[in-house]
Order: structure tokens, then C-alpha cells, then sequence
């Protein structure tokens, strides 16, 4: 059997610089239930959540922008003002299939996340467990 290149695991922990939650445009999607904890966090209800954070894009539901194109809910003194309910795209994050196909795809995340490669160690159980959460290819727009 083909051995995961990853199977010894690897290391990231968020430096929460901002990178993937700024800049170009692009899609955070989100799910009934993460609808339904943002908004109990954020203690409003379902329709003003939907109304002033969220928005229909390709068939599905994705958190807005500000006008800038930073996601709705980064700060930029304070950084992201849900982390700890934070959608599972974002929780994901760098165990995406695209980017564990092979190490050059690591490599190549880990150029623009300076959280790869640095911090807490994950192990093959724990990344595995990760990808499950992540976006599927599909469904990421380039
Ligand atoms: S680019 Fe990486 S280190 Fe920076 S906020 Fe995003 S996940 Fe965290
Ligand atoms: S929800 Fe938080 S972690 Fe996810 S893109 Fe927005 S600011 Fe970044």
C-alpha cells in the first residue's frame, strides 16, 4: 500500500496573521447549525445574522465581506471576533485535500499560511479527522 506522505504528521498553529481572512475576494461557506451558533454567539437572531452576514453565492450560503474584502468578522486590531465558532472551512484549515495531495501542495500552502510548518504537531488521526471538516474540491472556487 502507497504510504500517506504525511503519515508521521504535521505541525501548524494559526499566527492568526490574517492572510486567509483578507484580501482577494472569496467564500467562507456555512451550515445550518454554523448559522445557528454565530448567531447565538453573536446573541442575534436567525434573520438579522442572515440579513447582515450572510449572502447566496453559487447555490449555497457564505458569510459576507466588508467592502474592502476582509471577511465580515475580521478585525484588523483584534483579529477574528467568532474563532472559537468559527465555520469548519476555517477550522480546516491547511488540512484541505488540496493542499495534502503531495508535499509540494503543502509547500506551496504553507508560502502564504506562516502557520504551516510551525507550532502544534498533528498527528495522522487528527489531520484525517480535519480533512473530513474541510471543503471539498468541488466546491472551492478558484
Ligand atoms: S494565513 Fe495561516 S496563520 Fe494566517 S490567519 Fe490564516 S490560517 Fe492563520
Ligand atoms: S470567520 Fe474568522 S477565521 Fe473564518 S474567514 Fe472569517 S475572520 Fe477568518
Amino acid at each position: 500500500m502507497e504510504q500517506i506522505w504525511f503519515a508521521d504528521g504535521l505541525r501548524f498553529e494559526c499566527t492568526q496573521c490574517g492572510r486567509c481572512c483578507t484580501g482577494a475576494p472569496g467564500f467562507v461557506w456555512v451550515s445550518e447549525p454554523e448559522i445557528e451558533r454565530l448567531a447565538r454567539r453573536l446573541s442575534m437572531s436567525l434573520e438579522d445574522f442572515g440579513r447582515r452576514h450572510l449572502r447566496m453565492a453559487r447555490g449555497r450560503l457564505s458569510l459576507t465581506e466588508k467592502p474592502n474584502r476582509d471577511c465580515v468578522f475580521w478585525d484588523r486590531q483584534a483579529g477574528c471576533q467568532v474563532y472559537e465558532d468559527r465555520p469548519d472551512q476555517c477550522r480546516s484549515w491547511p488540512f484541505w485535500n488540496s493542499n495534502l495531495e503531495t508535499r509540494e501542495d503543502w509547500d506551496s500552502a504553507a508560502n502564504d499560511c506562516p502557520g504551516c510548518n510551525h507550532g502544534q504537531s498533528w498527528d495522522l488521526v487528527q489531520i484525517q479527522d480535519q480533512l473530513k471538516r474541510a471543503p471539498d474540491r468541488a466546491e472551492w472556487p478558484d
